[in-house]
């Protein structure tokens, strides 16, 4: 007994030197980071030198060029960049008038990604409302043919998470032309995926299935438009001239992943992957989306070189190309790593914006779950408590599924995210500091702990 004792108590203390030592890291990691953290200064040049970068754009070529600079200056062992090919999809002018009284008034509007346009030429029709796909079911063949649908499903306001309201209303944006070319409707506008009051439509990407012919235009309008077009609509008899020049190039263009790494020190075939999306839609500075989870990726490089930390594991920084309208750098990278037979131990991704981290969502074994939640105290003291969430994320998903890769996604607070999310209003002023810097916090302590600690 008294030796069972003895070691009990030896077991403890050897515990909580272990616990004192992983929590002195993590306050280290912390403090380089709010003290000397660059990556909001990161963040401005990258939104305001080089702006919004969608996949195949010239602000993309230029993204790529400043994400190799910043991640040699980062104090990366060694930088590369890795070809993808990616689709461009150029939005061109556009316009949408609406006739809700006796005469036509201008509306402001976005095209969504991948639409094809109406040529540049005016599209005019009456609308038909409908606040969802069920309304839409129950509408006759006749009373769709040749009119501009508008599909007028609301955000939902009540879920606390708001990524379960976006994950609930976002079928509307990427699935609406294809439903309504079926019943030969000659356009689409859906309320933006919008959790905001104010009037910035969100554009954001949808498809066209196979085997629908003929790809009908459809554009975003935001929420106060979107109100007072109901109303109209609810009165009597709305007409819409839609005109818009966007177009899918028919070839791939050449483009980048950029790559940065630390060498691991003992097992450097042994790979964790940090990262976040390079592109972003073509309005605003994709601030929020994604160059806050670019700068954190980086920002956990120069703060573990910058604390002299020596990882176990080749700790690696990507900037993907293409999340938004492809997902192309991605695939990219998880086929480069299967290719090369790559030992990938684990990828972390940050895409939900640079507000106050919350949580980590871990989309893995139950086992490796439960290895990691027994950690979370370690977590509470920056706030970082949600360790519930099955959450990775896009540009790490393929790493999952065509390679058996353990995810985890940084879960920051979501209350305003779907206020900028794919808007001209997605810019450097609306990212906070010492928000942005406590998700790369985040990010490092879990990169710190799977070192020291293993996934299971
Ligand atoms: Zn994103």
């Amino acid at each position: 007994m008294k030796i069972l004792a003895l070691s009990a108590g030896l077991m403890a203390a050897a515990t909580t030197a272990f616990a004192q030592q992983d929590s002195l890291m993590f306050r280290k990691i912390s403090d380089e980071v709010l003290l000397n953290g660059t990556c909001y200064d990161q963040l401005r040049v990258l939104c305001k030198t080089v702006g919004h970068r969608l996949a195949g754009s010239p602000g993309a070529e230029k993204a790529v060029k400043w994400g190799e600079k910043a991640m040699k200056e980062s104090g990366a062992d060694k930088v590369w960049l890795q070809p993808v090919n990616v689709p461009q999809w150029i939005r061109g002018k556009e316009s949408l008038e609406l006739k809700m009284g006796s005469s036509y008034k201008s509306v402001p509007t976005l095209s969504l990604g991948n639409s094809e346009g109406t040529g540049g030429r005016p599209l005019e029709a009456e609308i038909i409302m409908v606040n969802s796909f069920d309304e839409y079911k129950k509408l006759s063949d006749k009373a769709v043919k040749d009119k501009i649908v508008f599909f007028n499903y609301r955000f939902r306001q009540d879920f606390v998470n708001s990524f379960e309201g976006y994950g609930d209303a976002v079928a509307y944006r990427w699935n609406s032309p294809n439903v309504a070319a079926k019943r030969g409707a000659a356009g689409v506008i859906i309320r933006s995926m919008s959790t905001g009051i104010d009037d910035f439509p969100h554009t954001g990407s949808m498809h066209y299935e196979d085997s629908v012919t003929v790809k009908l235009p459809e554009m975003a309008i935001g929420n106060i438009t979107a109100d007072e077009l109901e109303a109209a609509c609810k009165k009597g008899k709305v007409l819409a001239r839609m005109k818009s020049e966007c177009h899918m190039n028919p070839k791939l263009v050449p483009s980048y992943n950029v790559i940065g790494e630390i060498k691991g020190s003992e097992q450097p075939e042994r790979i964790i992957t940090i990262g976040g999306h390079l592109d972003s839609w073509d309005v605003g500075e994709g601030a929020h989306d994604d160059g806050a989870g670019c700068v954190q990726a980086i920002e956990v490089i120069r703060t573990l070189k910058a604390i002299g930390y020596k990882p176990k594991y080749t700790i690696r920084a990507v900037l993907f190309m293409n999340e938004e309208n492809g997902n192309k750098g991605g695939h990219a990278y998880a086929d480069s790593a299967i290719a090369k037979k790559e030992n990938h131990l684990v990828a972390f991704e940050s895409d939900a914006g640079g507000f106050s981290p919350r949580g980590i969502g871990l989309e893995m074994s139950d086992a490796q779950k439960a290895h990691i939640r027994k950690y979370k105290d370690l977590f509470m003291p920056y706030n970082v408590y949600d360790f519930d969430h099955e959450e990775g994320g896009v540009d790490i998903s393929p790493l999952k599924y065509k390679y058996k890769v353990p995810l985890a996604g940084l879960l920051p607070d979501s209350q305003r995210y779907f206020d900028y999310h794919h808007t001209a209003n997605d810019v450097f002023e609306v990212v906070n500091h010492r928000e942005l810097k406590l998700g790369a916090v985040t990010m490092a302590q879990f990169v710190y702990l799977v070192c020291e600690h293993g996934l299971e």
